[in-house]
């Protein structure tokens, strides 16, 4: 094999900073960001089947089910732009999912997990205040009046308001921290630190997956 593509996942509580370091990591490497949220809110947009009915449970803040999910990211994993490499963002979420994720992994180069740890009374806190563009969908920062990259007015996204927010994290320990017992145990697992500051996480994060990739191209390396 002459080069292993570079398959991460990032996992982590809502709020955590998922999307934001997934976004930067991909960026930094030239891999597609692939976030299952993304597709579902783009498909509820555009109005589809999946959309329509993927909407209503969002805005609950529970879980699409995971056969809709599983299907999603198997045709989006088979497009070529992923044969090299991918940073998954909000997939998988429950230990289904990762299970079958492992189904469609098979043949390709092994998937590097990272966590990004955060205490839940600061999740409450972030997801609380934050702000996406109405009209673009992306993340505010701090302290911002407009959209940066579209001048968009910003808005609460719909499943950020205080109740939802709590049903997402009673629904994250009971389904999806599960997960984090699943990969912990391998070898191309690590854990980070999502308290500090946006930059050190994402410095925490490259390091992580520096050594995770370098461990798995040495020579003799379980692939
Ligand atoms: P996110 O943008 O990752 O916070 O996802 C927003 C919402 O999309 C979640 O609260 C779920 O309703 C749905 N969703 C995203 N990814 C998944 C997944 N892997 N499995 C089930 N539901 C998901």
């Amino acid at each position: 094999m002459s080069t292993v593509a570079l398959n991460v996942i990032v996992l982590g509580p809502p709020g955590a900073g998922k999307g934001t370091q997934a976004a930067r990591l991909a960026r930094s490497r030239g891999i597609p960001q692939v976030s299952t949220g993304d597709i579902l809110r783009e498909a509820a947009q555009a109005g589809t089947e999946i959309g329509r009915q993927a909407k209503a449970i969002m805005d609950r803040g529970e879980l699409v089910s995971d056969e809709v999910v599983i299907g999603i990211m198997r045709e989006r994993l088979d497009r070529a732009d992923a044969r090299l490499g991918f940073v998954l963002d909000g997939f998988p979420r429950t230990v289904a999912q990762a299970g079958a994720l492992d189904g469609l992994m098979a043949g390709r180069d092994p998937l590097l997990v990272v966590d990004i740890e955060v205490p839940e009374s600061e999740l409450v806190r972030r997801l609380s205040a934050r702000l996406i563009c109405r009209d673009c969908g992306v993340n505010a920062a701090d302290r911002e009046a407009a959209c940066r990259s579209c001048k968009g007015p910003l808005v609460q996204r719909a499943d950020d308001s205080d109740n939802v927010v709590r049903e997402r994290l009673a629904v994250y320990r009971r389904q999806s921290a599960p997960l984090v017992a699943y990969y912990r145990v391998r070898p191309t697992f690590r854990a980070v630190n999502g308290s500090q500051a946006p930059d050190e996480v994402f410095n925490d994060l490259v390091a992580a997956v520096g050594d995770l990739a370098a461990g798995v191209a040495k020579p003799g390396a379980p692939s």
